[in-house]
Protein backbone atom coordinates (compact mmCIF):
# COMPACT_ATOMS: atom_id res chain seq x y z
CA UNK A 1 0.00 0.00 0.00
CA UNK A 2 1.00 3.42 -0.47
CA UNK A 3 2.70 5.15 2.50
CA UNK A 4 0.74 8.44 2.43
CA UNK A 5 1.38 10.39 5.40
CA UNK A 6 -1.95 11.28 7.96
CA UNK A 7 -1.70 14.88 8.22
CA UNK A 8 -3.90 17.86 9.20
CA UNK A 9 -3.17 19.62 5.98
CA UNK A 10 -4.56 16.55 4.19
CA UNK A 11 -7.94 16.88 6.53
CA UNK A 12 -7.87 20.66 5.67
CA UNK A 13 -7.88 20.00 1.82
CA UNK A 14 -10.44 17.35 2.16
CA UNK A 15 -13.27 19.41 4.09
CA UNK A 16 -12.51 22.94 2.15
CA UNK A 17 -12.76 21.13 -1.36
CA UNK A 18 -15.31 18.17 -1.00
CA UNK A 19 -16.74 19.92 1.62
CA UNK A 20 -16.32 23.65 0.82
CA UNK A 21 -19.71 24.65 0.95
CA UNK A 22 -20.36 23.80 4.32
CA UNK A 23 -20.47 26.20 6.78
CA UNK A 24 -18.85 27.63 10.51
CA UNK A 25 -21.54 29.81 11.82
CA UNK A 26 -20.11 32.20 15.22
CA UNK A 27 -22.61 33.60 17.14
CA UNK A 28 -21.80 37.19 17.57
CA UNK A 29 -24.63 38.43 19.65
CA UNK A 30 -25.78 40.64 16.50
CA UNK A 31 -29.45 40.31 15.03
CA UNK A 32 -26.75 37.80 12.52
CA UNK A 33 -24.43 35.32 13.15
CA UNK A 34 -21.04 35.58 11.42
CA UNK A 35 -21.25 32.58 8.20
CA UNK A 36 -17.80 31.63 6.34
CA UNK A 37 -17.83 28.35 4.44
CA UNK A 38 -15.63 25.62 4.68
CA UNK A 39 -13.59 27.14 1.54
CA UNK A 40 -13.30 30.34 2.98
CA UNK A 41 -11.84 29.00 6.23
CA UNK A 42 -9.68 26.56 4.23
CA UNK A 43 -8.06 30.25 1.75
CA UNK A 44 -8.47 32.07 4.82
CA UNK A 45 -5.94 29.24 6.76
CA UNK A 46 -3.58 29.92 3.60
CA UNK A 47 -3.35 33.23 4.13
CA UNK A 48 -2.88 33.07 7.98
CA UNK A 49 -0.17 30.32 7.41
CA UNK A 50 1.87 32.75 5.08
CA UNK A 51 1.54 35.53 7.90
CA UNK A 52 2.85 33.39 10.09
CA UNK A 53 5.94 32.19 8.18
CA UNK A 54 6.61 35.53 6.46
CA UNK A 55 5.73 38.45 8.82
CA UNK A 56 6.24 36.77 11.98
CA UNK A 57 8.99 34.05 10.98
CA UNK A 58 7.06 31.25 12.92
CA UNK A 59 9.02 28.16 11.51
CA UNK A 60 9.94 24.74 12.35
CA UNK A 61 8.22 22.49 15.06
CA UNK A 62 7.39 26.57 17.07
CA UNK A 63 4.35 26.34 19.35
CA UNK A 64 1.63 29.13 18.24
CA UNK A 65 -0.56 29.89 21.08
CA UNK A 66 -4.76 31.03 21.10
CA UNK A 67 -5.97 32.58 23.62
CA UNK A 68 -9.88 32.84 21.76
CA UNK A 69 -13.46 31.26 21.98
CA UNK A 70 -15.27 28.91 19.53
CA UNK A 71 -14.99 30.62 16.00
CA UNK A 72 -14.10 30.70 12.67
CA UNK A 73 -10.83 32.23 13.11
CA UNK A 74 -9.91 29.54 15.71
CA UNK A 75 -11.05 27.28 13.59
CA UNK A 76 -8.53 28.79 10.98
CA UNK A 77 -5.93 28.55 13.40
CA UNK A 78 -6.40 24.88 14.36
CA UNK A 79 -5.73 24.06 10.74
CA UNK A 80 -3.31 27.08 9.59
CA UNK A 81 -1.13 25.91 12.34
CA UNK A 82 0.10 22.19 12.44
CA UNK A 83 -0.30 22.23 8.32
CA UNK A 84 2.51 24.58 8.03
CA UNK A 85 4.45 22.47 10.73
CA UNK A 86 4.20 24.42 13.44
CA UNK A 87 2.31 23.55 16.78
CA UNK A 88 -1.26 24.64 18.05
CA UNK A 89 -1.02 25.11 21.65
CA UNK A 90 -4.86 26.11 22.93
CA UNK A 91 -4.75 28.02 26.31
CA UNK A 92 -7.50 27.38 28.57
CA UNK A 93 -8.32 31.24 29.26
CA UNK A 94 -10.36 30.30 32.62
CA UNK A 95 -7.05 29.20 34.13
CA UNK A 96 -5.76 31.22 36.87
CA UNK A 97 -3.32 33.82 35.76
CA UNK A 98 -0.08 31.83 37.41
CA UNK A 99 -0.58 28.67 35.79
CA UNK A 100 -1.37 30.29 32.21
CA UNK A 101 2.60 32.26 32.36
CA UNK A 102 3.92 28.90 33.49
CA UNK A 103 2.31 26.86 30.32
CA UNK A 104 3.37 29.95 27.62
CA UNK A 105 7.10 29.92 29.50
CA UNK A 106 7.12 25.71 29.40
CA UNK A 107 6.28 25.58 25.78
CA UNK A 108 7.84 28.92 24.84
CA UNK A 109 5.35 30.59 23.03
CA UNK A 110 6.23 33.52 21.03
CA UNK A 111 3.01 34.07 19.16
CA UNK A 112 -0.37 34.54 20.77
CA UNK A 113 -3.55 34.78 19.03
CA UNK A 114 -6.01 36.56 20.84
CA UNK A 115 -9.86 37.14 20.57
CA UNK A 116 -10.17 40.90 20.83
CA UNK A 117 -13.08 40.45 23.75
CA UNK A 118 -10.14 38.07 26.30
CA UNK A 119 -8.05 41.34 26.08
CA UNK A 120 -9.37 42.56 29.56
CA UNK A 121 -7.64 39.15 30.44
CA UNK A 122 -4.15 38.91 28.34
CA UNK A 123 -3.28 42.83 28.90
CA UNK A 124 -2.28 42.42 32.46
CA UNK A 125 -0.88 38.89 32.10
CA UNK A 126 1.37 39.84 29.21
CA UNK A 127 4.27 41.47 31.32
CA UNK A 128 4.65 37.77 32.74
CA UNK A 129 4.45 36.24 29.01
CA UNK A 130 8.07 37.24 28.88
CA UNK A 131 8.50 34.53 25.35
CA UNK A 132 5.63 36.01 23.81
CA UNK A 133 7.34 38.53 21.18
CA UNK A 134 3.72 38.96 19.00
CA UNK A 135 -0.03 39.19 19.50
CA UNK A 136 -2.37 38.69 16.64
CA UNK A 137 -5.76 40.19 18.19
CA UNK A 138 -8.93 39.20 16.19
CA UNK A 139 -12.86 40.21 16.90
CA UNK A 140 -14.06 42.84 18.45
CA UNK A 141 -12.28 44.44 21.55
CA UNK A 142 -10.80 47.52 23.24
CA UNK A 143 -7.03 47.22 22.06
CA UNK A 144 -6.00 50.06 24.13
CA UNK A 145 -5.48 47.70 27.06
CA UNK A 146 -2.38 46.61 25.11
CA UNK A 147 -0.17 49.60 24.26
CA UNK A 148 3.07 49.97 25.80
CA UNK A 149 3.36 46.01 25.66
CA UNK A 150 6.57 44.52 25.61
CA UNK A 151 4.99 41.76 22.33
CA UNK A 152 4.33 43.70 18.48
CA UNK A 153 0.52 44.05 18.04
CA UNK A 154 -1.20 42.93 14.83
CA UNK A 155 -4.76 43.00 13.31
CA UNK A 156 -4.91 39.29 12.30
CA UNK A 157 -7.84 40.75 8.93
CA UNK A 158 -4.80 43.35 8.54
CA UNK A 159 -1.68 40.63 8.64
CA UNK A 160 -3.91 38.34 6.35
CA UNK A 161 -4.89 40.87 3.70
CA UNK A 162 -3.25 40.34 0.20
CA UNK A 163 -1.59 37.12 0.88
CA UNK A 164 -1.91 33.97 -1.22
CA UNK A 165 -5.47 31.74 -0.32
CA UNK A 166 -3.27 28.56 -1.20
CA UNK A 167 -0.15 27.23 1.14
CA UNK A 168 2.01 24.88 -0.24
CA UNK A 169 1.85 22.70 2.60
CA UNK A 170 4.71 20.75 3.59
CA UNK A 171 4.72 16.80 3.51
CA UNK A 172 5.72 16.24 7.22
CA UNK A 173 6.31 12.94 9.22
CA UNK A 174 2.81 11.87 10.41
CA UNK A 175 4.36 11.55 13.72
CA UNK A 176 5.36 15.32 14.38
CA UNK A 177 3.66 17.10 17.27
CA UNK A 178 0.48 19.13 15.58
CA UNK A 179 -1.17 20.29 18.75
CA UNK A 180 -0.54 20.85 22.58
CA UNK A 181 -3.16 21.13 25.29
CA UNK A 182 -2.28 21.48 29.06
CA UNK A 183 -3.84 19.63 31.79
CA UNK A 184 -5.52 21.58 34.50
CA UNK A 185 -2.85 21.41 37.39
CA UNK A 186 -4.93 20.12 39.88
CA UNK A 187 -1.72 18.43 41.68
CA UNK A 188 1.22 20.36 40.44
CA UNK A 189 2.17 22.02 37.51
CA UNK A 190 -0.23 21.92 34.45
CA UNK A 191 1.74 18.82 32.17
CA UNK A 192 1.35 19.29 28.31
CA UNK A 193 0.14 16.55 26.40
CA UNK A 194 1.13 16.83 22.88
CA UNK A 195 -1.06 15.03 20.01
CA UNK A 196 0.75 14.06 16.69
CA UNK A 197 -1.10 14.15 12.94
CA UNK A 198 -1.03 10.75 13.03
CA UNK A 199 -3.11 10.55 16.55
CA UNK A 200 -5.68 13.22 15.65
CA UNK A 201 -5.92 12.25 12.02
CA UNK A 202 -6.87 8.69 13.61
CA UNK A 203 -9.15 10.02 16.11
CA UNK A 204 -10.62 11.98 13.73
CA UNK A 205 -11.89 9.05 12.26
CA UNK A 206 -13.43 7.23 14.71
CA UNK A 207 -15.06 10.47 16.08
CA UNK A 208 -17.03 10.19 12.89
CA UNK A 209 -17.78 6.41 12.94
CA UNK A 210 -21.68 5.67 13.17
CA UNK A 211 -20.87 4.06 16.51
CA UNK A 212 -19.33 7.13 18.26
CA UNK A 213 -20.72 11.04 16.85
CA UNK A 214 -21.74 9.69 13.46
CA UNK A 215 -22.14 12.84 11.81
CA UNK A 216 -22.95 13.30 8.66
CA UNK A 217 -22.64 16.81 5.78
CA UNK A 218 -26.64 16.93 6.98
CA UNK A 219 -25.61 17.86 10.30
CA UNK A 220 -24.82 20.90 12.39
CA UNK A 221 -22.79 20.19 15.37
CA UNK A 222 -23.46 23.19 18.11
CA UNK A 223 -19.79 22.79 19.96
CA UNK A 224 -20.01 24.47 23.44
CA UNK A 225 -17.27 22.49 24.65
CA UNK A 226 -14.32 24.70 24.25
CA UNK A 227 -11.60 24.92 21.86
CA UNK A 228 -8.89 24.88 24.53
CA UNK A 229 -10.70 21.89 25.98
CA UNK A 230 -9.14 18.80 24.75
CA UNK A 231 -9.69 20.16 20.87
CA UNK A 232 -13.35 20.67 21.06
CA UNK A 233 -13.20 16.74 21.62
CA UNK A 234 -11.85 16.32 18.31
CA UNK A 235 -14.90 17.91 16.67
CA UNK A 236 -13.64 20.93 14.26
CA UNK A 237 -11.07 18.26 12.48
CA UNK A 238 -13.55 15.47 12.34
CA UNK A 239 -16.38 17.75 11.11
CA UNK A 240 -13.96 18.60 7.82
CA UNK A 241 -13.42 15.34 7.16
CA UNK A 242 -17.30 14.99 6.79
CA UNK A 243 -18.62 18.32 6.25
CA UNK A 244 -20.76 18.49 9.36
CA UNK A 245 -21.35 22.54 9.59
CA UNK A 246 -20.39 23.66 12.92
CA UNK A 247 -22.65 26.33 15.31
CA UNK A 248 -19.64 28.33 17.50
CA UNK A 249 -21.04 29.69 20.34
CA UNK A 250 -18.04 32.21 20.90
CA UNK A 251 -18.39 33.99 23.94
CA UNK A 252 -21.93 33.39 24.38
CA UNK A 253 -21.89 30.25 26.74
CA UNK A 254 -24.94 31.46 28.79
CA UNK A 255 -28.28 29.55 29.17
CA UNK A 256 -29.86 32.19 27.82
CA UNK A 257 -27.81 32.73 24.00
CA UNK A 258 -27.63 28.70 23.98
CA UNK A 259 -31.30 28.41 23.65
CA UNK A 260 -31.63 31.49 21.36
CA UNK A 261 -28.92 29.82 19.26
CA UNK A 262 -30.43 26.12 19.28
CA UNK A 263 -33.71 27.77 18.55
CA UNK A 264 -32.72 30.08 15.32
CA UNK A 265 -29.80 27.74 14.16
CA UNK A 266 -31.41 24.36 14.78
CA UNK A 267 -28.31 22.42 15.22
CA UNK A 268 -29.12 18.87 14.82
CA UNK A 269 -26.05 17.56 17.40
CA UNK A 270 -23.95 19.39 20.62
CA UNK A 271 -21.40 18.41 22.85
CA UNK A 272 -20.79 19.93 26.27
CA UNK A 273 -19.62 19.10 30.06
CA UNK A 274 -23.08 18.20 32.24
CA UNK A 275 -22.95 21.65 33.88
CA UNK A 276 -23.87 23.47 30.18
CA UNK A 277 -26.78 21.31 29.90
CA UNK A 278 -28.01 21.58 33.48
CA UNK A 279 -27.89 25.22 32.86
CA UNK A 280 -29.87 25.12 29.26
CA UNK A 281 -32.63 22.59 31.42
CA UNK A 282 -33.46 25.57 33.57
CA UNK A 283 -33.40 27.90 30.79
CA UNK A 284 -35.38 25.84 28.73
CA UNK A 285 -37.99 24.97 31.92
CA UNK A 286 -38.24 28.70 32.86
CA UNK A 287 -38.87 29.51 29.02
CA UNK A 288 -39.70 27.13 26.75
CA UNK A 289 -37.99 27.25 23.15
CA UNK A 290 -38.37 25.20 20.00
CA UNK A 291 -35.34 23.28 20.42
CA UNK A 292 -37.19 19.76 18.41
CA UNK A 293 -33.98 20.05 15.66
CA UNK A 294 -31.65 18.94 18.62
CA UNK A 295 -31.98 15.23 18.63
CA UNK A 296 -28.04 14.28 19.72
CA UNK A 297 -26.17 15.47 22.80
CA UNK A 298 -23.18 14.21 23.38
CA UNK A 299 -22.36 14.71 27.05
CA UNK A 300 -18.28 14.05 28.82
CA UNK A 301 -15.72 15.85 30.81
CA UNK A 302 -17.55 14.29 34.18
CA UNK A 303 -20.22 11.81 34.95
CA UNK A 304 -23.54 12.98 33.33
CA UNK A 305 -26.56 12.64 36.12
CA UNK A 306 -29.28 9.95 35.24
CA UNK A 307 -32.00 12.78 35.89
CA UNK A 308 -30.55 15.64 33.47
CA UNK A 309 -30.51 12.39 30.70
CA UNK A 310 -33.82 11.96 31.45
CA UNK A 311 -34.99 15.73 31.59
CA UNK A 312 -33.34 15.42 27.87
CA UNK A 313 -34.71 12.59 26.58
CA UNK A 314 -37.87 14.04 27.96
CA UNK A 315 -37.08 17.15 25.17
CA UNK A 316 -36.68 14.82 22.37
CA UNK A 317 -32.58 15.73 23.08
CA UNK A 318 -30.99 11.98 23.04
CA UNK A 319 -27.74 12.06 25.32
CA UNK A 320 -24.95 10.27 24.39
CA UNK A 321 -22.67 9.97 27.49
CA UNK A 322 -18.83 9.68 26.67
CA UNK A 323 -15.53 9.62 28.88
CA UNK A 324 -12.29 10.86 27.94
CA UNK A 325 -9.60 12.71 29.41
CA UNK A 326 -6.67 15.82 27.53
CA UNK A 327 -4.38 12.34 27.83
CA UNK A 328 -6.64 10.60 25.58
CA UNK A 329 -7.24 12.99 22.62
CA UNK A 330 -9.99 12.63 24.16
CA UNK A 331 -12.27 9.83 23.06
CA UNK A 332 -12.24 6.54 25.20
CA UNK A 333 -15.43 5.43 25.46
CA UNK A 334 -18.71 5.92 23.99
CA UNK A 335 -22.20 4.98 25.10
CA UNK A 336 -24.21 3.40 22.12
CA UNK A 337 -25.96 0.55 24.08
CA UNK A 338 -25.70 -2.97 21.87
CA UNK A 339 -27.92 -3.61 19.09
CA UNK A 340 -30.08 -6.56 21.57
CA UNK A 341 -30.65 -3.64 24.50
CA UNK A 342 -32.45 -1.41 21.91
CA UNK A 343 -36.36 -0.68 23.35
CA UNK A 344 -35.77 -2.45 26.68
CA UNK A 345 -35.60 -1.29 30.21
CA UNK A 346 -31.66 -2.50 29.63
CA UNK A 347 -30.88 0.16 27.55
CA UNK A 348 -31.49 2.86 29.42
CA UNK A 349 -28.81 1.58 31.54
CA UNK A 350 -25.83 1.17 28.89
CA UNK A 351 -26.72 4.74 28.21
CA UNK A 352 -25.42 5.78 31.53
CA UNK A 353 -22.42 3.70 32.06
CA UNK A 354 -19.55 5.65 30.39
CA UNK A 355 -19.84 3.49 27.59
CA UNK A 356 -17.70 1.49 25.30
CA UNK A 357 -14.08 1.61 23.75
CA UNK A 358 -14.13 1.83 20.52
CA UNK A 359 -11.67 -0.05 18.67
CA UNK A 360 -8.57 2.04 19.11
CA UNK A 361 -8.52 1.93 22.58
CA UNK A 362 -7.52 -0.80 24.47
CA UNK A 363 -8.35 -1.30 28.39
CA UNK A 364 -7.64 -2.80 31.43
CA UNK A 365 -8.48 -2.82 35.23
CA UNK A 366 -5.58 -2.58 37.85
CA UNK A 367 -6.41 -3.88 41.50
CA UNK A 368 -4.91 -2.09 44.64
CA UNK A 369 -1.78 -4.70 44.10
CA UNK A 370 -1.31 -4.13 40.63
CA UNK A 371 -3.36 -6.97 39.60
CA UNK A 372 -5.35 -7.53 36.31
CA UNK A 373 -9.22 -7.76 37.34
CA UNK A 374 -11.55 -9.33 35.14
CA UNK A 375 -14.45 -7.65 33.07
CA UNK A 376 -17.28 -9.10 35.32
CA UNK A 377 -19.33 -5.90 35.57
CA UNK A 378 -17.85 -6.04 39.85
CA UNK A 379 -14.41 -6.15 40.03
CA UNK A 380 -13.37 -1.96 40.38
CA UNK A 381 -10.04 -1.05 40.06
CA UNK A 382 -8.04 1.28 38.34
CA UNK A 383 -9.03 1.92 34.63
CA UNK A 384 -5.63 1.24 32.64
CA UNK A 385 -5.77 2.57 28.68
CA UNK A 386 -3.18 2.39 25.49
CA UNK A 387 -3.68 3.05 21.79
CA UNK A 388 -2.69 5.48 18.95
CA UNK A 389 -4.48 8.33 20.23
CA UNK A 390 -3.49 8.15 24.29
CA UNK A 391 -0.66 10.03 25.44
CA UNK A 392 2.63 8.15 26.13
CA UNK A 393 4.42 10.93 28.07
CA UNK A 394 4.09 14.42 29.12
CA UNK A 395 5.77 16.98 27.16
CA UNK A 396 8.63 18.80 29.33
CA UNK A 397 10.34 21.55 26.37
CA UNK A 398 12.31 20.97 22.97
CA UNK A 399 15.61 19.74 24.86
CA UNK A 400 14.36 17.50 27.34
CA UNK A 401 13.72 13.76 27.96
CA UNK A 402 9.45 13.63 27.75
CA UNK A 403 7.92 13.09 31.16
CA UNK A 404 6.71 9.34 32.67
CA UNK A 405 5.50 9.86 35.90
CA UNK A 406 5.57 6.65 37.65
CA UNK A 407 1.80 7.39 38.99
CA UNK A 408 0.67 8.24 35.10
CA UNK A 409 2.20 5.70 32.97
CA UNK A 410 2.95 1.89 34.12
CA UNK A 411 6.34 0.21 33.69
CA UNK A 412 4.75 -1.54 30.06
CA UNK A 413 3.42 2.21 29.18
CA UNK A 414 -0.30 2.60 29.51
CA UNK A 415 -1.58 5.42 30.77
CA UNK A 416 -2.99 5.21 34.16
CA UNK A 417 -5.96 7.06 34.50
CA UNK A 418 -6.17 7.65 38.17
CA UNK A 419 -10.02 6.73 37.37
CA UNK A 420 -11.92 3.48 39.25
CA UNK A 421 -14.60 1.73 38.11
CA UNK A 422 -15.55 -1.54 36.30
CA UNK A 423 -15.61 -3.44 32.84
CA UNK A 424 -18.32 -5.90 31.62
CA UNK A 425 -18.09 -8.60 29.85
CA UNK A 426 -19.35 -6.86 26.65
CA UNK A 427 -16.68 -4.19 27.03
CA UNK A 428 -18.73 -1.12 28.74
CA UNK A 429 -17.13 0.81 31.66
CA UNK A 430 -19.31 2.12 34.91
CA UNK A 431 -16.77 4.38 36.24
CA UNK A 432 -17.54 5.33 40.22
CA UNK A 433 -14.90 7.65 40.85
CA UNK A 434 -11.76 9.07 40.05
CA UNK A 435 -9.11 8.12 42.57
CA UNK A 436 -8.49 10.69 44.70
CA UNK A 437 -12.32 11.36 45.71
CA UNK A 438 -13.43 8.07 46.18
CA UNK A 439 -14.46 7.86 50.18
CA UNK A 440 -12.49 5.60 51.97
CA UNK A 441 -15.09 4.56 54.79
CA UNK A 442 -13.94 1.77 57.29
CA UNK A 443 -12.16 -0.25 54.84
CA UNK A 444 -15.14 0.24 52.25
CA UNK A 445 -15.37 2.55 49.14
CA UNK A 446 -18.27 4.99 48.64
CA UNK A 447 -18.59 6.23 45.30
CA UNK A 448 -19.60 10.04 45.71
CA UNK A 449 -20.89 9.91 42.12
CA UNK A 450 -23.55 7.29 43.36
CA UNK A 451 -24.52 9.94 45.80
CA UNK A 452 -24.42 12.93 43.73
CA UNK A 453 -26.63 11.12 41.23
CA UNK A 454 -28.86 9.97 43.93
CA UNK A 455 -29.20 13.87 45.05
CA UNK A 456 -29.78 15.24 41.53
CA UNK A 457 -32.35 13.02 40.97
CA UNK A 458 -34.36 14.89 44.09
CA UNK A 459 -36.85 17.37 41.99
CA UNK A 460 -35.63 20.28 44.65
CA UNK A 461 -31.76 19.75 43.90
CA UNK A 462 -30.41 21.40 41.33
CA UNK A 463 -26.55 20.57 41.88
CA UNK A 464 -24.91 18.30 44.47
CA UNK A 465 -21.40 17.39 44.96
CA UNK A 466 -19.90 14.92 47.43
CA UNK A 467 -16.90 14.92 48.93
CA UNK A 468 -14.58 12.95 51.31
CA UNK A 469 -13.79 14.86 54.68
CA UNK A 470 -11.19 12.90 58.10
CA UNK A 471 -13.26 11.37 60.26
CA UNK A 472 -11.86 9.67 63.74
CA UNK A 473 -13.69 6.95 63.81
CA UNK A 474 -14.16 5.57 60.12
CA UNK A 475 -11.36 7.42 57.98
CA UNK A 476 -13.58 9.46 56.00
CA UNK A 477 -16.99 10.55 55.86
CA UNK A 478 -19.23 11.62 52.88
CA UNK A 479 -20.17 15.43 53.07
CA UNK A 480 -22.77 16.03 51.30
CA UNK A 481 -23.09 19.73 49.69
CA UNK A 482 -26.55 20.59 48.11
CA UNK A 483 -27.71 23.58 45.96
CA UNK A 484 -31.98 23.87 46.32
CA UNK A 485 -33.99 25.24 43.96
CA UNK A 486 -35.48 28.58 44.86
CA UNK A 487 -38.13 28.17 46.93
CA UNK A 488 -37.11 24.53 48.41
CA UNK A 489 -38.27 23.74 51.73
CA UNK A 490 -36.05 20.43 51.56
CA UNK A 491 -33.50 19.57 54.60
CA UNK A 492 -30.90 17.32 55.13
CA UNK A 493 -33.74 14.59 56.90
CA UNK A 494 -35.37 14.73 54.26
CA UNK A 495 -32.91 14.34 51.55
CA UNK A 496 -31.12 11.64 53.63
CA UNK A 497 -34.17 9.59 53.61
CA UNK A 498 -34.59 10.37 50.10
CA UNK A 499 -31.53 8.86 49.92
CA UNK A 500 -32.40 5.60 51.95
CA UNK A 501 -35.71 5.09 49.89
CA UNK A 502 -36.77 2.63 47.52
CA UNK A 503 -36.42 5.62 44.95
CA UNK A 504 -32.68 5.36 45.22
CA UNK A 505 -31.17 2.69 47.75
CA UNK A 506 -28.31 3.92 48.97
CA UNK A 507 -27.29 1.58 51.73
CA UNK A 508 -27.57 2.74 55.35
CA UNK A 509 -23.68 2.59 56.20
CA UNK A 510 -23.10 5.31 53.30
CA UNK A 511 -25.87 7.90 53.79
CA UNK A 512 -24.29 11.14 55.07
CA UNK A 513 -24.21 12.50 57.95
CA UNK A 514 -22.62 15.94 57.19
CA UNK A 515 -24.32 18.63 55.28
CA UNK A 516 -23.96 21.93 53.71
CA UNK A 517 -26.15 23.81 51.53
CA UNK A 518 -24.43 25.96 48.82
CA UNK A 519 -25.54 28.53 46.38
CA UNK A 520 -23.49 26.77 43.61
CA UNK A 521 -20.68 24.94 43.42
CA UNK A 522 -17.71 25.37 42.80
CA UNK A 523 -16.34 24.80 38.98
CA UNK A 524 -12.85 23.92 37.14
CA UNK A 525 -11.90 25.72 34.43
CA UNK A 526 -13.67 23.22 32.43
CA UNK A 527 -16.88 23.68 34.16
CA UNK A 528 -16.24 20.35 36.60
CA UNK A 529 -17.26 19.79 40.30
CA UNK A 530 -14.23 21.59 41.55
CA UNK A 531 -14.15 19.09 45.22
CA UNK A 532 -10.53 20.13 45.86
CA UNK A 533 -12.17 23.54 46.68
CA UNK A 534 -14.73 22.28 48.89
CA UNK A 535 -12.47 20.13 50.70
CA UNK A 536 -10.76 23.43 51.33
CA UNK A 537 -13.54 25.02 52.61
CA UNK A 538 -14.34 22.47 54.87
CA UNK A 539 -11.29 22.40 56.28
CA UNK A 540 -11.61 25.98 56.73
CA UNK A 541 -14.76 25.54 58.46
CA UNK A 542 -17.12 27.23 56.41
CA UNK A 543 -19.38 24.20 55.39
CA UNK A 544 -20.71 23.06 58.98
P1 LIG B 1 -9.23 17.67 34.18
O1 LIG B 1 -8.28 16.61 34.72
O2 LIG B 1 -8.79 19.04 34.29
O3 LIG B 1 -10.66 17.48 34.64
P2 LIG B 1 -9.75 16.36 31.72
O4 LIG B 1 -10.77 16.99 30.86
O5 LIG B 1 -8.59 15.71 31.05
O6 LIG B 1 -9.23 17.46 32.63
O7 LIG B 1 -10.46 15.36 32.69
C1 LIG B 1 -10.46 13.98 32.53
C2 LIG B 1 -11.22 13.34 33.65
O8 LIG B 1 -12.58 13.76 33.65
C3 LIG B 1 -11.27 11.85 33.58
O9 LIG B 1 -10.09 11.27 34.07
C4 LIG B 1 -12.49 11.55 34.44
O10 LIG B 1 -12.17 11.56 35.82
C5 LIG B 1 -13.40 12.71 34.16
N1 LIG B 1 -14.41 12.34 33.18
C6 LIG B 1 -14.42 12.60 31.86
N2 LIG B 1 -15.53 12.13 31.28
C7 LIG B 1 -16.25 11.52 32.25
C8 LIG B 1 -17.51 10.83 32.30
N3 LIG B 1 -18.27 10.67 31.23
N4 LIG B 1 -17.91 10.33 33.49
C9 LIG B 1 -17.16 10.49 34.60
N5 LIG B 1 -16.00 11.14 34.62
C10 LIG B 1 -15.53 11.65 33.47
Amino acid sequence: MQDVPLLISRILTHGSSIHGTSQVTTWTGEPEPHRRSFAEVGARAAQLAHALREDLGVAGDERVATLMWNNAEHVEAYFAIPSMGAVLHTLNLRLPADQLAFIVGHAADRVVIANGSLLPLLAPLLPHLKTIEHVVVSGPGDRTALEGSHARVHEYEELIAGKPTTYDWPELDERQAAAMCYTSGTTGDPKGVVYSHRSIYLHSMQVNMAQSMGLTDQDTSLVVVPQFHVNAWGLPHATFMTGVNMLMPDRFLQPAPLAEMIERERPTHAAAVPTIWQGLLGELTAKPRDVSSLTQVTIGGSACPPSLMEAFDKLGMRVCHAWGMTETSPLGTIARPPAHAAGTPEEFAYRLTQGRFPAGVEARLSGPGGERLPWDGESAGELEVRGPWIAGAYYNGPDAEPLRPADKFSEDGWLKTGDVGTISADGFLTLTDRAKDVIKSGGEWISSVELENALMSHPEVTEAAVVAVPDDKWGERPLATVVLKEGSTADFESLRAFLASDVCKIAKWQLPERWSIIEAVPKTSVGKFDKKVLRKRYAQGELD
